[in-house]
């Protein structure tokens, strides 16, 4: 999105952004980046209208967002109140309209576009915070996997478990226990095993739950149950795209006999802080120009490969 946001910035002269140093770095960063051609491919995506679509409705339902099982949306409903009589009173002023269900993703025409000054006032906190950031790195999502090269080779008799206690989708759950019991995972981890209770979990795992030991590891204690595997000589890889992750089908891309997989969130993948447990990560090499797979078909295509990679050495 920098790249649009950019645009819209210069097209707007919104100049105290494209003046900016934090905005300037990140875009130089995206214009930089190997992954530019694809970037600039996406904006044929574009849906959100930064001006006409900033409604409540248009934020939190709008089209934009309705991609799948990674967003949440508040249905546009949900603010119908905010028209009520309560917020007819003057002195009340809301700065942020209601909004209308948009109907389609087009931005409406640039001439009924409200005109926007481009002046964006900060908090002082946030400004002073923005002014040490604008001279720090960017920082990449990732990375301080202790480090990135995989080392041991040996598959032989292969212990793995696979971390699901970030996944809160019980479809998703179901249909990562029923490929892992088809893959050979040995333990599977939930944040809650109240999840297995669920019609959307049995619709997908067909029982395949009672194959696998199924422990409950809460979220908030994962770092400390890889710690404990780590010690007991796993190896901890996470499955997530970062910009040092060893990408999945290359030569370095070895699982390790006892190996620990985490999953990252349906929403926003592994948080940092857990990325810092791990010893490296493994990327899945993806063609098209969607930016990440579902969570259980990329927990489908790791395990297929440390499969294949015990088939191979067996
Ligand atoms: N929307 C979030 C993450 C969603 S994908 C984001 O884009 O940051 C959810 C999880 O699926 C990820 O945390 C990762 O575990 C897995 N995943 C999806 N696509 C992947 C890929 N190409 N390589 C590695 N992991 C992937």
């Amino acid at each position: 999105m920098t790249l649009e946001f950019w645009e819209d910035a210069e097209r707007f002269r919104f100049t105290e952004l494209t003046s900016n140093p934090l905005f300037q770095r990140v875009h130089k960063a995206v214009m930089n980046s190997t992954y530019y051609k694809e970037f600039q491919n996406a904006k044929d995506y574009r849906t959100f209208d930064g001006v006409g679509n900033f409604t409540f409705v248009g934020i939190f339902s709008g089209s934009y967002l309705k991609g799948g099982d990674e967003v949440e949306v508040i249905p546009a409903d949900a603010f119908l109140g905010l028209d009520g009589e309560g917020f007819k009173d003057p002195s009340r002023t809301r700065h942020t309209p209601v909004g209308v269900e948009a109907q389609s993703s087009t931005p409406p025409p640039s001439g009924g576009r409200p005109q926007h000054s481009g002046k964006v006032k900060y908090h002082p906190q946030v400004a002073e915070v923005l002014a040490a950031v604008s001279t720090a790195p960017i920082q990449t999502k990732a990375s301080d996997p202790s480090s990135t090269t995989p080392t041991a080779v040996d598959t032989e008799g292969r212990d793995l478990i696979l971390v699901a206690s970030l996944l809160d989708n019980n479809f998703n759950l179901g249909g990562v226990s029923r490929v892992s019991e088809i893959m050979g995972v040995g333990t599977l981890t939930f944040n809650s095993l109240s999840s297995t209770k669920t019609s959307e979990f049995t619709s997908v795992s067909v029982h395949s739950e009672s194959w696998l030991e199924l422990v409950e590891v809460p979220s908030p204690e994962i770092a400390a149950y890889l710690r404990e595997k780590r010690a007991a000589g796993y190896t901890a890889v996470g499955l997530e795209q970062t910009d040092r992750s060893v990408i999945l089908g290359k030569d370095a891309c070895r699982f390790p006999k006892k190996t620990v997989l985490l999953l990252g969130t349906e929403k926003y993948g592994i948080p940092a802080e857990l990325l810092g447990e791990l010893d490296w990560c493994v990327e899945i090499p993806q063609k098209g120009r969607t930016r990440s797979m579902n969570v259980q078909t990329a927990a489908a295509v790791v395990l297929y490969e440390a499969c294949r990679q015990e088939w191979a050495d067996a």
